[in-house]
């Protein structure tokens, strides 16, 4: 299977800013933020994609979204939005599945 950047930020091969971490996921800044707070929620379990999920990872979209809903509730963010980019035709460029959290508010 390849590397993609994400398998790299994970294992610490390439520096990220780490924002939130725990036995399930990795957040970190994305690199061209389109908001004032723009972060990337990572399962440690690699799926490539929403479309790619499979039984023993559809689970990871739901957990994504639950940790990113208590890691705003934590920074006291009350209004976000969440993205998922599906293969490259919706726009999703590293086929490592991974949750946009975009906030007006700056941590
Ligand atoms: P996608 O378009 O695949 O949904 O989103 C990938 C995101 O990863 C993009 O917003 C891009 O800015 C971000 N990104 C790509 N390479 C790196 C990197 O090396 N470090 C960080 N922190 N973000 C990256």
């Amino acid at each position: 299977m390849e590397q993609t950047i994400f398998h790299k930020i994970l294992s610490r091969e390439v520096p990220a800013a780490v924002m939130y971490e725990d036995d399930e996921v990795l957040a970190f800044k994305d690199i061209h933020p389109k908001a004032p707070t723009h972060l990337l929620f990572i399962p440690k379990r690699f799926a490539a994609s929403i479309a790619e999920l499979t039984p023993d990872t559809e689970d990871l979209p739901g957990m994504l979204i639950l940790k990113a809903k208590a890691f705003a509730a934590s920074k006291g963010i009350i209004g976000y939005k969440l993205t998922f980019h599906v293969g490259k035709e919706g726009g999703q460029e590293v086929p490592y599945l991974h949750l946009h959290f975009l906030a007006q508010k700056e941590i």
